[in-house]
């Protein structure tokens, strides 16, 4: 809503500047001139009144006999976009552009605000063409290729990603190591599903060399080890990570919990009771062996790993979930079936299952485990 205010009041603005600027040979009689502003001062009135669905019609009618203020066309397409409705933005957007004679500038502009129209309606393959177009028009328009690069990384093309990644450290002159580490590390999973796993693993190599803390490429090795059935070299990940990338070092617990053979996962657990792991990690191997072997089995783990008396009450109680069979361990089974395990350091959104990229403020490799006492609320 404060975005369709902040529209409403840059078209009224747009409006009085331009009937401002006539030329003075054009200006009509001072009847006529107030009743160039009547509408404009009545939708001024309905903005000041909060009644903005009646402005903006209002508006409208303003922009429909001001044909040729592209600017107020730009500035109400702005306003259908940030109330939803993509489609009568579009059409503002296209009909500008179908405008002969438009500035090299108006043109960007519209072009700009199509290709955001299509993004925000979820039109993807249609807002990188017109994002392409822009890039036409303006080849260093960097917010062009952040917004195509954030649509290729939402659709796993990692290839086209990392191609528009070089393009912007190209124009900002600054290399972005993590985040090309975080692609390539991607592309190396996508490598490994797909059998391809040399490749994979020298993809990862490579992202390792650009940014030791990249999760998802050890993530890559810890795999690769998993699926070789190597104690060894799993137990020799576990440690590698934990050093170079501890904030997402339980998520490598977890997934060796999980995916280890019975004969890998023993030489996993004796190496995690030489190495103390931290209340997050050691909570991911004990759940999973309650999973696996119910009370019995998670009281045991616990016990090896030193977990028997939890430094907060968030582990604590998670922990009373796995360990005991009475009411109390039903009621925190209950309270952390919907727990989230990990928080975005930048934005704060508080996640179940670890991601690589942040779904609400996109950034990679941000998680880290929740493990503080005023994280015991459960949630709502
Ligand atoms: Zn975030």
């Amino acid at each position: 809503m404060k975005l369709l205010l902040a529209g409403i009041v840059l078209v009224a603005i747009v409006v009085i500047l331009a009937l401002h600027a006539r030329p003075k040979e054009e200006k009509p009689p001072p009847k006529d001139k107030l009743d160039d502003l009547r509408p404009l001062l009545r939708g001024i009135n309905y903005l000041l009144t909060d009644q903005p669905d009646q402005a903006l019609r209002t508006l409208i009618e303003v922009a429909h006999h001001h044909s040729e203020l592209a600017e107020v066309y730009l500035a109400l397409g702005e306003m259908f976009r940030a109330r939803g409705e993509y489609m009568r933005a579009v059409r503002i957007h296209q009909s500008l552009l179908a405008r002969p004679n438009l500035s090299a500038e108006l043109q960007l502009q519209a072009a700009w605000a199509l290709a955001k129209d299509y993004h925000a309606g979820g039109l993807l393959d249609r807002a990188l063409r017109q994002y392409a177009r822009v890039l036409e028009l303006a080849p260093d328009h960097l917010p062009a290729l952040e917004a195509s690069l954030r649509i290729r990384e939402d659709s796993s093309e990692w290839d086209e990603a990392l191609k528009l990644l070089a393009r912007i450290e190209r124009l900002e002159g600054n290399r972005r190591p993590a985040h090309r580490a975080a692609l390539l590390a991607q592309k190396a999973l996508q490598a490994l599903q797909q059998g391809q796993l040399l490749q994979a693993q020298s993809l990862a190599d490579e992202a390792l060399a650009l940014d030791r803390s990249c999760g998802a490429a050890w993530l890559v090795h810890l795999r690769s080890a998993l699926q070789r059935d190597d104690a060894d070299q799993t137990c020799k990940v576990l440690h590698d990570w934990r050093e170079h990338a501890q904030a997402s070092w339980p998520a490598a617990v977890a997934e060796a919990a999980q995916r280890a053979s019975s004969q890998v996962r023993d030489g996993v657990f004796r190496w995690l009771r030489a190495h103390t792991p931290d209340e997050a990690a050691a909570l991911f191997w004990i759940e999973n062996e309650y999973r696996l072997g119910g009370v019995r089995a998670a009281e045991e783990a616990a016990k090896a790993l030193g977990m028997e008396q939890p430094q907060s009450l968030r582990s604590w109680i998670r922990l009373q979930a796995f360990v005991r069979s009475d009411r109390i361990g039903a009621l925190a089974r209950d309270w952390s079936k919907t727990l989230p395990n990990w928080r975005c350091k930048q934005c704060g959104v508080e996640l179940r299952e670890i991601r690589w990229r942040c779904p609400q403020c996109h950034q990679w490799n941000t998680m880290q485990p929740i493990t503080e006492e005023d994280a015991c609320a459960p949630p709502s």
